[in-house]
């Protein structure tokens, strides 16, 4: 199991491996179709890139990591995080799309065996959406052991009670993983233990005891709440086994955090490109502004810290498709690239002066999309708790 709660190791040593140049050009021709424009209308009206969604879908990337036996190309999470790179880079957003690669994953893992023929092709084949995941409740937030959500058996079905708060892509999914509790609080004995995993199916449960939310944000994310009232499952939903479900929503986690990890490297990239391009071709005082240190020097350290930020989601990324323990460095690597990215778009906001506020140049929307990744998946304080108290032994904060 990938635990992120892993003791302290030998550090292995793993290759990088490859950088799927072939991917990567696929993927930036597709993007290239779909350009600053169609993004700033879809952010303005708020409204879901389904165009973008489908010729992904067509073109085979969000099954890239699906296995062959389903249908998918088989690829690691390296490659995902290739194709999220691009797609940033290209100045697209992976958002509307990115959990599918990995929520599929928990699927694979712990699913049984006819889950696993009963779905798996289906999404390979673009005709089934699994894009949501539905962990975060209001009343609890980070603090996933303690959710509220319940999930009783009654009979022949599961009845599900509660709600979840930003619940991305919920209205634009066929399918969605849930984490719910079936065992009250106060009778489990440790706190990892008690939730268990749900794929429901949306199509069936919209209307019919699951109510969906919209809430406007500062980017465009299609994100919800959620409200289960009496919702009735089959038991066959159950994915793995009841009560250990946060076991294996932690194994996605470190997916979830490196293949994020390479969105931010993208959006770091996307950033640094156009400062630099600008930096060059704008002349103020009759000379490019990058010619200024005050200009040039913060382009250069972003690039320095998007370079380093890359080798450390390479690192955890070959530890992920080796099998190996991750948890520490995918935790890193997220928490460092979307720094890069942070300090990248702030750079690039500020070579641009004032145009860099003018929404037609793109930087504005990217800007306030990239800062999501100080707060999501896993806000940048519980990485560091999280470093601190599992890999370096310090006393516990929570
Ligand atoms: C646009 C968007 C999309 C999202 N999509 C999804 C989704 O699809 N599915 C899903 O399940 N969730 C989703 N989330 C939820 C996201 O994972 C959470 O917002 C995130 O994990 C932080 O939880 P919270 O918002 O409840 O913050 P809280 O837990 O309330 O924390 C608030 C602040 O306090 C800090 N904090 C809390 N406890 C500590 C501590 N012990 N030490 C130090 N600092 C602490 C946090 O770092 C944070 O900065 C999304 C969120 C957003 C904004």
């Amino acid at each position: 199991m990938q635990d992120p709660s892993a003791a302290p190791r030998d550090d292995p040593v793993v290759p990088l491996g490859e950088t799927f140049p072939d991917v990567r050009a696929g993927v930036r021709a597709l993007c290239a179709r779909f350009p600053g424009e169609y993004w700033r209308g879809m952010d303005r009206e708020r409204t879901y890139p389904s165009d973008f969604v489908q010729a992904l879908t067509e073109a085979g990337y969000l099954a890239a990591l699906i296995p062959e036996a389903y249908g998918g190309s088989g690829l690691p999470v390296a490659a995902g995080v290739a194709i999220l790179e691009e797609i940033h880079r290209s100045g697209c957003n992976g958002a509307a799309c990115h959990a599918q690669m990995y929520t599929m994953g928990t699927m694979l893992r712990h699913g049984s065996k006819e889950q696993k023929q009963t779905w798996l092709p289906a999404i390979a084949r673009g005709e089934l959406r699994l894009q949501a995941f539905a962990v975060t409740e209001p009343g609890t937030g980070s603090d996933t052991t303690q959710l509220q959500t319940t999930a009783v058996r009654d009979g022949n079905e599961y009845v599900i009670n509660g709600q979840k708060v930003w619940i991305s892509r919920a209205e634009h999914s066929d399918l969605m993983i849930l984490l719910a509790r079936t065992t009250p609080v106060e009778e489990t004995t440790s706190r990892r233990h008690g939730l268990s995993v749900f794929l429901v199916d949306m199509r069936e449960a919209v209307g019919n005891g699951l109510t969906i939310r919209p809430i406007r944000t500062m980017i465009n994310h299609a994100t919800t709440e959620l409200f289960f009232d009496d919702l009735r499952i089959p038991p066959d939903s159950l994915i793995g086994e009841e009560g250990e479900g946060f076991g294996y929503i932690l194994d996605g986690m470190n997916a979830e955090r490196i293949l994020i990890s390479g969105e931010c490297i993208g959006d770091a990239r996307y950033f640094i490109d156009k400062a630099t391009a600008y930096a060059k071709e704008r002349e103020v005082f009759g000379r490019p502004i990058g010619q200024n240190q005050g200009i040039q020097f913060p382009i250069a350290r972003a690039y320095a810290q998007t370079e380093t930020a890359d080798l450390m989601v390479r690192k955890a990324a070959a530890l992920f498709d080796a099998g190996l323990p991750c948890g520490p460095e995918a935790n890193m690597a997220k928490m460092v690239a979307a720094d890069a990215a942070w300090a990248a778009a702030d750079t690039c906001l500020q070579t641009h002066g004032g145009f860099g506020f003018a929404e037609e140049y793109d930087i504005e929307r990217k800007f306030r999309e990239t800062r999501l990744y100080q707060i999501a998946p896993i806000s940048t304080n519980l990485i560091l708790a999280y470093l601190g108290q599992h890999v370096l032994g310090l006393p516990r904060s929570y």
